[in-house]
């Protein structure tokens, strides 16, 4: 029988729940255990696909092409379980899917309710999960949203039901809250006290606490936080703030024993834990010396999360490199008023990350034309990409009006145009290109050196793609295409000549990224910019 481990929060969001599943994820790995990770988003959008960054961060891309909430890239890096759609579950598929059914006359006359009819597609989804694969021994969801939220309900009353039907010893909740310190430095509980009563309200009692706090709770404490919330002294755990990496977070846990802590409430034998993976990326983080400044030219730039995974892949780049990356987070639009780029580019190499809509395009384009003349390292991810060939058609080949048709249908020069899949969608939602698919690397090229292979799969997510009528007089001004799909028809990588290192892709390397294992690409990429100090 699988074993099923509930994740909530409770008391204020943002206490990096998804870095605790995600590390308890991990945990349970090095112990040998086949973990899956699940995460449940109470919002009433089928996936995250047609919200903007600012909503709630990055859009993760899975290999089957999902577009979800960026927890699943938390997991991703932390564990190596295989993730896909179904591992995102949002109200909003679940509503779909139910009310489908109604419209089919599948419930047979009675009336659809959310419990038990919403409850029950919820469960059958995560219970979907722990069979797809014959070896998962644990599935993990972490609920979306915070205890007492209107939307979290029916998630909350799915994991009762499950916690209920499975038996304590098959199925546990571990609850996240916060231990606010007060003016004195005093840590206070009562805020936990009250999140555990609001869990005891949905019908869960939670056996685990994990109580992110300034610093590791002393015993008295835990055992006044046990006291009050029906929880074991010895399941009250600390999540400290953390001035590292979030990379740490197994360690500190594991140094708690928290997993063994879960292995005895889940009736598991204990069996040997091997944390040097972990124990190596603190080496590797320790061991980093000097900085690089690398310099982000987007438009999501406020929010750190808009970008998550392309800033842990130039983290994880720097653990293989031995050198701090500095993020330099540069508004495109703010580089579009200024005659001197130079003045708001102190960099040591230059990303363009994917993105979407006019918003600040010519400022990108400032910054691909400023590094490729100026020899500096450049990075460019989708949009990225559509930015050196853009650049390349206005600034080498005197196109003027050379852009894509994302940003000008009237353009003469559509150096960039819709991919022909594209001309009759209508649709927002999950119809982009989407999900893993190959590219073949030419040779002599920075990519084929990167990758190390000709055949490698990436993860696309876009609508628009190099023009091929373009092909001859972008290859005979010089600019080199270095990758296609296998079949030839479309441009995946575009390189700069006579450049120590301008490589721009159609795909995402950032999204299979991970600590223990850099992109090739981010890897290599920093590696220039290093030299190029
Ligand atoms: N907006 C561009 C497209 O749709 C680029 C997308 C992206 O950067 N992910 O093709």
């Amino acid at each position: 029988m699988n074993k099923f481990i509930f994740v909530s929060g409770g008391v204020c969001s943002s206490l990096g729940k998804g870095v605790a599943a995600s590390s308890i994820g991990a945990l349970l790995e090095s112990r040998g255990l086949n973990v899956r990770m699940v995460k449940c988003d109470p919002y009433i959008n089928v996936d995250a696909g047609t919200m903007s960054p600012y909503q709630h961060g990055e859009v993760y891309v899975t290999d089957d092409g999902a577009e979800t909430d960026l927890d699943l890239g938390n997991y991703a890096r932390f564990t190596k379980g295989r993730l896909s759609k179904a591992n995102s579950i949002t109200t909003g598929q679940v509503y779909e899917s139910v009310i489908r059914k109604e419209r089919e006359g599948q419930y047979l006359g009675r009336c659809v309710q959310v419990i038990p009819h919403i409850t029950d597609e919820i469960k059958s989804r995560i219970l979907a999960v722990s069979k797809e694969d014959n070896d998962t021994d644990v599935v993990i969801i972490e609920i979306g949203g915070t205890v007492g939220d209107i939307e979290s309900i029916p998630f909350l009353e799915a994991a009762r039901q499950i916690i209920h039907e499975c038996g304590k010893s098959n199925a546990i909740s571990v609850h996240l809250t916060l231990i606010p310190e007060v003016a004195g430095g005093e840590l206070k509980t009562k805020p936990t006290q009250h999140s555990v009563k609001s869990m005891q309200e949905t019908g869960i009692q939670p056996d685990i606490l994990i109580c992110r706090s300034p610093v590791i709770m002393d015993e008295p404490m835990r055992r006044k936080i046990a006291l009050f919330t029906n929880v074991d002294p010895d399941a009250v755990f600390t999540s400290p703030n953390i001035d590292t990496t979030i990379y740490k977070v197994p360690l500190v846990f594991s140094e708690q024993q928290l997993d063994l802590v879960i292995l005895r409430k889940l009736g598991v034998e204990s069996r040997h834990s091997d944390m040097k993976p972990w124990l190596s990326v603190m080496k590797h983080f320790e061991k980093r010396t000097g900085k690089v400044r690398i310099g982000i030219v987007g438009k999501y730039m406020e929010l750190h999360d808009a970008y998550k995974s392309l800033y842990e892949a130039l983290f994880h780049a720097g653990l293989e490199c031995d050198v701090e990356v500095e993020l330099i987070k540069v508004d495109s639009a703010g580089l579009e008023e200024t005659d001197n780029p130079s003045s708001l580019l102190d960099v040591d190499g230059v990303l363009v990350p994917g993105g979407f809509g006019q918003r600040g395009i010519n400022g990108m384009v400032k910054a691909a034309a400023w590094a490729r003349e100026n020899k500096v390292p450049y990075l460019g991810i989708c949009l990225g990409m559509h930015i050196m060939v853009i650049d390349w058609g206005r600034n080498v080949l005197n196109w003027a009006d050379a852009d894509s048709t994302e940003f000008n249908q009237d353009s003469k020069h559509p150096v960039v145009s819709l991919l022909e899949e594209q001309i009759n969608v209508t649709n927002y939602g999950g119809t982009m290109r989407l999900g893993a698919s190959e590219t073949v690397n030419e040779n002599g090229t920075h990519i084929l050196a990167a990758y190390g292979e000709k055949h490698i799969s990436e993860r696309h997510r876009h609508r628009y793609e190099f023009s091929n009528q373009y092909r001859n007089e972008m290859v005979s001004s010089g600019l080199k295409l270095a990758a296609f799909t296998p079949d030839g028809s479309l441009v995946e990588c575009v390189e700069w000549p006579d450049h120590p290192w301008g490589v721009g892709v159609q795909f995402h390397p950032e999204f299979k990224s991970k600590p223990t294992a850099a992109s090739p690409l981010f890897r290599e990429f920093v590696n220039a910019a290093k030299k190029n100090k």
